[in-house]
This record gives structure tokens, sequence and C-alpha cells, in this order.
């Protein structure tokens, strides 16, 4: 396989942890074109199997090498019956005829296949019937085709078998079926590799057949195509022959597909397809569409037939531009007359229907005769300029790479060593056990939520004998929990809680927006946490200098929401025990879920053990709406008083608890003619949902301020209520929307000044030892001493943005940005982030043993924890076993998040295991005096048992030993390419340089910078909610409708280095936190975003300031472009 192809096959994959980067590495290493550097670092699974073949030579294996691939080959047909139907394995077309036969009228069935329909519409049947026709050979046939013969494909024919008949026919019969290239490479960008390895073409159909809704890749390719479909009928085992539009209506109650047939083209066939998606891969379209012209080159390229210009997306019944089609015919595609007069028929016929959950139908409508423009100009091809021909091309994205560059210095290794987490080999075996991976216990029951559908509605009736209801007044918004049903298994909890009948009344429209929320006086000014002030923080006198600036400028920023996305949903185990219960839970604080438990319960909380393993991601999600599932599970055991069970589904966990904040702000600035800021007011909004929990709004002066002095400042925090879910912490909370408030004023003034971005940055640079509101004074700027002039130079910044302007020139259908953007990233302690840490030495072999208040969700404290305590004992990392937390050991311990949790663990096990060592080397001396040799590390553990020396050590890690905090200093080049005309965009390339002290594990501290900053980049672009304004149900609740990025959304050129020659004196061991800075960076892709839109823009006469609310979805980058057909589409 090449590292091309591993890069394809990971189109499906979402990670939220690592940013991708490693996990492409990993395979790639595999690759048969792989790096030098990257084949040594991996060993081929499967050589690793073999290594591990019991086998001596000459004997049996004994079974271990059984090959796994060969599965049980089934020939005889097969019949179950199960709970939701009966369930058919055919082998033959007639016995499939026989069962349909057979069937009841109002009985519908369903063929099996891929069963990857079952994905997109989760809703279809119910079915009394299920016939999986995967037994069946003939439906598997394929015919490669020829010039006077066409390619055929069975009905069972995998997507991904098809793109291979395709782009065999298209090499064998160029001049018949070079279009088939065209359509394996569109098909290429259906769902992802592994539907398309199982799902059929025959069966996309059908899920259009019965959605007509659907934006079918498929279908319009295969009627682009001129593609017969055969199909057999029950009723007399006959078959029928039907084009694709007869199709859409034929009766299919009693009939299936057998296969397709697609014709050789003409000679002169030009076509073209196009799928225009909110990211790289794996999503439904917002608008496809396919473009079949015959056409004479040699006369200016004349429309010699009618052609065939389809699209999805627009509303259920259009699929041909019937109008434009005509308007084409006799004419001739090398006049600018003729593009512009059939854009402006397709602009008139085209009317997409609108929808809360699909893009804009002004997008949806101008994207279609953008992608006829599209597709003429590539057509034309070298007929046009250099310049516009640029329009033809989607964007190529090249095969990606990373490359990180770190110190590696041994003085104190294990500590800094770039060593793996510890769970990795665990984790990627699926031996690393996840609360759900416990075996029941036999009494165990299972639990599920039931949910509003209704927000800011009443409550009139829930028809629910069984269920215990939480909500008996007003729901406050769609998704909330109201009940919970309790259940012998898990699927019959899930269905009887979908039977719940809630009706509501009093029904208010919700408000889901902060500007709603404004409009409606649902806002209170907020406090800020360092002043313990409600209202506006100052610093100078902001009205005054106002009064003399010699320039103003006034703009807003609206920033959304974003779910957590971690792998693991939120779940929890409660089992009542004879002194109370045990709770076990997907907490990232096991003091508050303690504390909830016990409150909820009315019980003490010493009759509460909490306990966590390791968690599947949290991000934030699990710090306080963790205690939803825990405490709902905690109620049903002690009312059953049987262990109950309660893991969300990922529909449920992205409805009932809150997200990311969202965020507006507000904000006039005042600055001289060089740039330099001398005035700021910024009002910031930060939506809590319905309640506030821990609104992070209060925190942000000091974040706001960024790496820039500004002498008279004026923040002033507001909280706004909507009717949603109460939005709880997550990644960089509010930190990452203070510092794009301040960026985005910085843009302002350097697009009012019409000066270059970077030097009005630079300019404003924070001077050492100059305080500023709520942040301490710095000694030293370094980012703009030390982080931006090398990263200058390793992005070689000057040298691109040199090309990108030239670039932006030569192409005025692409157009390019780049842009640096500064970070700096305050940690503080405060008091309550404290942590209980215990060290035990065991006397039987001298291996160690630690247990800390931290949780391990994937961010390697554990890794860095074993690290400190086998440097500072002096024992091999191997020897050091890290333990669950639990509230005995880890008890009062804080929430672990924002990497402080990192810090001080580390921290309090270095104090523990200092204090442990200078207990053992006292004994060492005397036992050295003794015996006049070294002891060994055993003899000397086994010496101190004997001599009653405590083996065990504590600590407390309060705040008292710390410093009140220290700053992480952070930069990004990143460059983009925008594709004007469809508005879809990828990352060329970003460098970052992210200091993080003496990084106690690079490898560790390299993923969380990568994994931080492609989280970011979700929510500034990809990472969409969408929600029904009528009832206030959150639409994007699944991963159909909402869109993390995935391997390759990410920059195709990612290099990171950890800043050299950095000492951290005040943090442990000289480290610094990287969990959450890096992710502030992100906001560069807005920055650079705003370079290329504004180079399209500014060519068409207007370079004014324009706002730009994020995420920057696709059809917003496409909507600012502003692209006008009459005056743009223009051949020279
Ligand atoms: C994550 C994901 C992303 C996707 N993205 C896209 C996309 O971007 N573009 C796009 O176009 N599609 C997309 N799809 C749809 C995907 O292409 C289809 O799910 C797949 O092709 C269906 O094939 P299957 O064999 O799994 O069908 P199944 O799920 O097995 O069957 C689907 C339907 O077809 C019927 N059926 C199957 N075979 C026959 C037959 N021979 N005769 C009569 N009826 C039959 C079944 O009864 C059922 O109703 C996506 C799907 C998923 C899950």
């Amino acid at each position: 396989m090449t590292s091309a192809r591993v890069e394809e096959s990971l189109d499906g994959n979402i990670c939220r942890c690592t940013g991708y980067r490693p996990i492409l590495d990993a395979f790639k290493s595999q690759s048969v074109d792989a790096d030098e550097q990257l084949k040594c670092r991996l060993v081929d699974i499967e050589e690793v199997y073999k290594g591990h073949c019991k086998k001596k030579k000459g004997s049996g294996c004994g079974g271990c090498c059984k090959d796994m691939k060969k599965g049980v080959a089934l020939t005889s047909e097969q019949t179950i019956s199960t709970e939701m139907g009966q369930w058919y394995r055919p082998t033959s077309l007639i016995r499939v005829y026989s069962i349909l036969k057979n069937l009841r009228t109002a009985e519908k069935f369903r063929i099996a296949v891929g069963n990857t329909g079952q994905g997109v519409f989760k809703n279809d049947g119910p079915y009394s019937v299920y016939i999986s026709t995967v037994g069946i050979k003939e439906l598997y046939s394929t015919r490669v085709g020829s010039t006077s013969a066409p390619v055929v494909l069975g009905a069972n024919v995998s997507l991904t078998r098809a793109i291979e008949v395709f782009r065999d026919a298209a090499l064998e019969s160029p001049g018949a079926f070079a279009h088939l290239d065209v359509i394996a490479n569109h098909w290429q960008f259906v769902a992802n590799v592994s539907v398309r390895n199982i799902g059929s073409w025959a069966g996309n159909l059908m899920m259009k057949h019965s959605h007509r809704g659907f934006q079918s890749d498929i279908y319009i390719t295969l009627l682009a195509a001129g593609a017969e479909l055969t199909l057999g009928h029950a009723a007399d085992a006959s078959n029928s022959y039907i084009n694709l539009e007869q199709f859409l209506v034929a009766d299919m109650s009693r009939s299936i597909i057998l296969s397709v047939s697609l014709p050789p083209a003409l000679p002169n066939t030009k076509f073209r397809t196009f799928k225009v998606t909110p990211r790289a891969v794996n999503a439904h379209a917002y608008v496809n569409a396919c473009f079949r012209m015959e056409v004479d080159i040699e006369n200016d390229y004349k429309v010699t037939s009618k052609p065939i210009i389809l699209f999805g997306g627009i509303n259920p019944s259009f699929i041909h531009a019937a109008n434009t089609e005509e308007f084409l015919i006799g004419r001739k595609l090398n006049d600018n007359a003729t593009i512009v007069e059939a854009a402006k028929i397709l602009g008139s016929e085209v009317k997409p229907d609108n929808h809360p959950q699909d893009a804009s139908p002004k997008y949806r409508a101008q994207l279609a005769q953008a992608l006829l423009f599209k597709a003429v100009i590539g057509f034309l091809d070298k007929v046009v300029g250099v310049r516009v021909r640029s329009a033809g091309p989607i964007i190529e994205r090249p095969l990606s790479s990373g490359k990180q560059s770190f110190d590696m210095k041994k003085e104190i290794w294990p500590v800094g060593e770039p060593i793996p987490k510890l769970e990795s080999a665990t984790q990627i075996s699926g031996e690393a056990t996840y609360l759900d991976d416990v075996p029941y216990l036999p009494n165990e029951l299972h639990a599920a939520l039931v949910l509003t559908t209704q927000a800011n509605a009443k409550i009139k009736f829930v028809d629910a004998t069984e269920a215990l209801v939480f909500v008996e007044e007003r729901c406050l918004y769609a998704g909330q929990p109201v009940g919970l049903v309790v259940a012998e298994d898990r699927n019959a909890a899930i269905r009887a809680a979908k039977l719940v009948k809630v009706e509501y009344e009093d029904i208010q429209r919700p408000i889901l927006t902060i500007k709603e929320a404004i409009k409606s006086g649902r806002v209170k000014v907020g406090q800020n946490v360092e002043s313990f002030k409600a209202g506006t923080s100052s610093q100078g006198d902001v009205e005054e200098a106002m009064k003399t600036v010699p320039h103003k400028v006034r703009g807003e920023l609206s920033q959304g929401t974003q779910y957590h996305f971690h792998m693991e949903a939120l779940a929890a185990r409660v089992i009542p025990t004879e002194e109370g219960y045990d709770v076990f839970s997907t907490s990232q604080w096991i003091t508050e879920t303690q504390s909830a438990t016990a409150q909820v319960l009315n019980v003490p909380a010493n009759s509460i053990n909490v306990s966590v393993r390791r968690l599947g991601g949290a991000y934030g999600s699990k710090i306080s709406r963790q205690n939803l599932v825990s405490t709902a599970a905690a109620v049903a055991a002690r009312k059953i008083q049987r262990p109950v069970r309660l893991v969300v589904d990922l529909n449920t966990n992205m409805t009932c608890a809150g997200w990311r904040e969202p965020y507006y702000s507000k904000y006039e600035v005042g600055f001289d003619d060089s740039g330099k800021l001398l005035a700021l007011k910024v009002e910031l909004y930060s939506d809590v949902g319905h309640v506030p929990n821990e609104p992070s709004v209060g925190i942000l002066v000091n974040v706001l301020q960024n790496v820039y002095y500004i002498p008279n400042l004026d923040v002033t925090p507001h909280i706004v209520t909507t009717d949603t879910a109460a939005n709880t912490w997550c990644r960089s909370p509010g930190h990452v929307n203070a510092v794009a408030t301040i960026e985005n004023v910085i843009e302002h003034v350097a697009s009012y000044l019409r000066k270059d971005k970077l030097e009005i940055r630079m300019l404003n640079m924070v001077p050492a030892n100059v305080p500023r509101l709520y942040c301490p004074a710095v000694e030293r700027n370094v980012v703009k001493e030390d982080i931006i002039p090398l990263l200058k130079v390793k992005a070689a910044y000057h040298e691109r943005m040199i090309e990108v302007e030239q670039y932006n020139q030569d192409n005025r259908w692409k157009k390019r940005g780049l842009s640096i953007l500064p970070a700096r990233y305050t940690y503080i302690y405060l008091p309550e982030w404290a942590y209980r840490v215990q060290v035990t030495i065991y006397q039987h072999d001298g291996t160690v043993a630690i247990s800390h208040g931290g949780v391990e969700m994937g961010q390697g404290i554990n890794t860095k924890v074993a690290q400190v305590a086998a440097y500072v004992l002096g024992v091999p990392l191997n020897q050091v076993k890290i333990k669950a937390t639990e509230t005995m050991i880890g008890a009062n311990s804080y929430v672990t998040g924002a990497f402080l949790g990192s810090d001080l663990c580390t921290h309090g096990v270095k104090v523990a295991c200092t204090a442990l060592h200078q207990r053992l080397e006292e004994v060492k001396t005397r036992m050295k005096a003794d015996t006049r040799k070294e002891p060994t590390w055993q003899e000397l553990v086994k010496k101190c048992h004997s001599d009653h020396v405590d083996l065990s050590e504590q600590y407390w890690t309060a705040a008292k030993e710390h410093p009140q905090s220290y700053e992480v200093w952070s930069a990004c080049c990143l460059e983009i390419e925008i594709d004007i005309l469809t508005g879809m965009y990828m990352i060329r390339r970003a460098d970052i340089i992210q200091d993080c002290g003496r990084s106690m594990n690079p490898f560790i501290d390299v993923g969380q910078v990568e994994g931080a900053f492609l989280m970011g980049i979700g929510l500034f672009t990809t990472e969409l909610v969408k929600y029904d304004p009528a009832t206030g149900q959150k639409l994007s609740n699944g991963t159909w409708e909402y869109k993390p990025p995935t391997a390759l959304d990410m920059p195709a050129d990612l290099r990171v280095t950890l800043l050299p020659n950095t000492m951290q004196p005040k943090g442990v061991l000289g480290s610094k936190a990287t969990g959450e800075p890096p992710f502030c960076l992100s906001y560069s892709v807005v920055t650079a975003l705003r370079h290329a839109i504004t180079a399209f823009r500014t060519e068409n006469g207007d370079d004014s300031w324009f706002e730009m609310d994020v995420p920057l979805t696709v059809d917003k980058v496409h909507q600012l472009c502003g692209i006008n057909p009459d005056h743009h589409f223009k051949l020279e």
C-alpha cells in the first residue's frame, strides 16, 4: 500500500486527541513508499504476530497463526427469527422472489447488502422481513465494457469495486469511457472507505428512491452517464429495463434492482461532476452536480446536442436544469455571453428549499451557477488564459506530512524523554478498560434517558408510569432529561425511553442565540474573577482617550459553540454496597461527582466511593455535565437496590448536555496612524445556556490582552441565557474567544490603515516589565523576542508572502492567504486547584505504585507522573504503576482540567518521592557504613521495611509552594488556499512554535499541541450547530450533521517546534502546560482566510473591512467572496 492510499483510507475516522498526524505516520510507516525515518519507527503488526507464534521449527503451529481472513463460507440458505423480524439469507434470486411473494400486502421488507443505509436514515421501517442478498453470486457480477458494449455492475457491487471497474474501463477504452474515470473520482468522495467497501451502489439508489431529498452522488452521476437499470419482479420473476428517471417513480414494493449498465459515450463528450461539502471528506454534499455536453471543439465549443445538467441538494423534485439545458443547445461555450446568459437562466430555475439544517438557499443557488461556470471553464481549459483557467480545477490536496522538532537533553531522563504514553499499547490493542467495557454484574440493570423535544414550554403530561420523572414544571431546553427508564437490557431501556410521550403546553418560541437573548433582556453583567467585581474592568481612561485618538473603528464578532466530541460517551455505573454506593463514572472531577451523588441521594459523602480508571477523552465535557448521568443512575440504583449502568448514545450525549459557550463581542478601538492601539472598549457576551454553571467570561480580562499592550482598556463581561442545554467548559474555554476577539481587532486596525497585519501586531507587543490589567508584568515578551523571529525563518514567512501575493495575481479563482498569529496563555494556580497524591513502595520487590487525584483522559498525566517518580526515586520507569483515581486516596482533589492536573500531580509526586528518597537515603547511608557496599534498590527497600521506615508518602498539593502564575507563549504561521467558486479551502501548511518550558515528554507535548490546534481549526471552520427555530431541538446531533475535521482537513504540511532552550524556573522540573494554549493559535485559520478572501474582494474593487463570524464554513467563505455572475463570469 502506498502512503497516499493510507491517507485515503483514513477518510472516515474521527480523532479528537491527536490531530491525526501520529496516526497517519504510524500507518504510513508500513507503506511501500514510506519515508526512511518513518519506516524504522514501527514494526509491522503482522510481523509482531508472527514473532509471537509459539511454533517451534518442524512442529505444527497449534492454532495461534490460524488464518483469520478465512471467514465461514455460507453456501446454504439461512433463516433467523429475531425481535426485529424474520431474517433470510437466500442464495438464489428465485428464492428472494418467493420470500417477497409470500409477504402480506402491508408488510415491508428490507434488503441488507452493506446495511449502511441505516446510518443515514435511522428511522426507516419498521420492517417485518430482512433479506440479506450477500449469498447471491450473480448480484456481484461486473463487466468492464468496450467501445460497443456497456459497463455492467451487479446490484451488490460495492462502491469501491465499482470505482475499480470504472477506472479499468476508462483505461481500456478511453474514447468510450473516459467519463467513468470522472465518476470514479467523484465516488471516491462518497461516504468513507469503510462504507464504500461494503456499501452497494444499488442500496444507495434505493435510498434515493425512498427519500427524494437525499442528495445521492450515485444517483446523479449514474443519471448523467445515461445508465439503465435492470429490475427483477417477484410476481413473475420477470426482468424490466428502465432509466434512472423512471426508476424514481417505479413501484419497488415487490421488486429488486439486479444490475446497472452504463453505455459508452460519444468521443466529443465533455463530462464534469462536482461535490461541494462542508469538510474535505466523509460529508454529504451541500450541492452536487453533473455536466455532460457534446461539443464541437473546432467550432468554438458549440454544444451539438441537448446537454445534461443535473443538481442534487436543491430540492426534492429538482434534478435537471431543464431551461439551461434547452438554452445551451447550439450555443458556443467560448462566447462570454453564452455563459453569462446560461448562469442567469440557471439562477432563475434553481429554487432551493429552506430547511434549518441546510446551507442557505441563496448559497445553494449561487453555488449552482458557480459550478456551471467551473464546468465550462474546465471544458474550455487552455482556450482561456491561465488566470481564468484557475476556475476549472478543484483544490488538489498533496500527500500530507508532519515534522516535529524538540530538544533532547538527557540530563534528567526519563523526565524529558520522548516516550510513548504508558497506556498506549493497551489502548491500541483494545485492552485498556473503559467504563462500559466492564462485564455486567449478574443483577445489573440498564438505564436510558427520556429527553424532551421542545424548549421553553410547560410539561402538560408525561405518559410513562414506570419512568422516574425529573422535570415536573417547565422544560428549559429541547433534549432536557425528563425521566429515566430502567430495564434488564440496554436495548429494551432505549426502546422504552423512546415510547415515553411528553405533552407540552404554553409553548414559547425558544431563544437560541446571543443576539435574540440580548433583545429579550436575558442578559446580565458578569463578574470578573480577578477583581471579584461585577461590571467593567478598566485600565487608564478609555472615554477620555477616545476623545483624542486619530482613528476609531467599531466592530463585532460572533463565535459559535463546539461539541467536545470525546470518544467515550457520558456513562456511569452505580452499585449499592453495604456501606453506600460505589460509583464508576466518566468524571473529570471525582470530588464533585461524590458530592453531587451524596446530595441527590441525601446520604453522607463517606457512603459514596467514586472511581475512574481512565476517560476516553473529555475536553471539559465531563467536569460537571457528567453528573447528569451519574446522579440519574444513582437515583435508579437506590430505588431498585440493584446495580444500574447508564451509558448514553452519541445523539443523547450531544443533545442532553451543554457544549462550549458561544460568544459575541462588540468593540470600539482607537489608534494612531502607525496602528498603535490607544484605547479599546470591549463588551464580551457568553451564552451559558439555560442556566450559568461555569461561565468563562469572568476570566478573560487578562487573556483578552494577549501579547499586546493597550494603555486604555475597558472590558465588560456579560452572561446571557438561552433556551439551550447549560453550556460548560471546553478546551481553552473563553480563552480562545478572547484571543479571537483581540486578533480580530488587530486585523480591523490593519485593514483600516491598509497596513501589514504582522507589522501592527509587532508594534503593539507588550514590552517587558510593563504591568497590564490583571496581567502580571512579563520579564520578557517571548513571542516578540524569540518565537516570531524564529518562526519567520522556519516558515520562510517573507518569501512565502511574496509567493502568495504573486499566486493571487496569477489566479483569478483561487486565492491564498498567509498569516502569523501570536498567543499567550497565563496559567494561574487558584487556591482551589489542589490534588492528593500517594506514592507507595512495596517491600516485596521494590516496585512503586502511585495514586493521584488527577484523571487520565488521554492527556498523558499518568506517564508524566511515572516519569517524575522514576527520576526522583532513581528506579526504572517500568517499576512504576499508576492506579485508578478514587475518592479515598484522591479525596477532595480538584477537577482535572486546563492541564493544571498534570502540572500539580507531577509536582505532588515529586515532593512525595523526594521525601521518600530522603528517608531511603538515610537508611542507605547506614547500610553502606555497615557493609561497605552499595545496596541494591531491593535490598534497601527490604531494609527500610524491616526497620519500620514508612514506605508510603502522601502529599496535598496546596498552592503554597507554587508560583502564582506563569506565561505560555506560542505563535503559528498558517497558509490556506480557497476555491472562490465553491468556498472550499485547504490548509496548505502550518508552522507552530510552542513554548512548553523544558518538556517533560516531547511526544506527549507535541501530541497536545497538534490535537489542540486541530480541535481549534474545527471550532473556527467546520463545526457548526443548527437548531430547529420552532422547537429548539439541536439538529446537529450526530456525525451526519456535525462535522469535526478529518485527517484530510488537517494542514497538508504541519510542522511543530517546541521552543528550544527554554526552562521554566517556576514550573515542575522546568516544564509548562501544553494542553490548552495551542488551541488559541487555531484562529490563524480565520486570519489567513481573511487574507485570501480580501484578495478576491480587493481585485473586484472592494477592499473595505467585513465582519467574519465563526465558524467560517464553506458556504460563508463563498458568500463573503460575493460573486456576481454578470460581472465576474468572464473568459478573459
Ligand atoms: C457515513 C455515511 C456517509 C455517506 N455519505 C454519502 C455521500 O456522501 N453521498 C452519497 O451519495 N451517499 C452517502 N452515503 C450513503 C451510502 O452510499 C449508502 O449507505 C450505501 O451505498 C448503501 O449501500 P448498502 O449496500 O449498505 O445498502 P443497504 O443499507 O444494505 O440498503 C439500503 C436500501 O437499499 C435497499 N436495497 C439494497 N439493495 C437492493 C436491491 N438490490 N434492490 C432493491 N433494494 C435494495 C434496501 O432494502 C435498503 O432499503 C453515506 C452513508 C454513510 C453511512
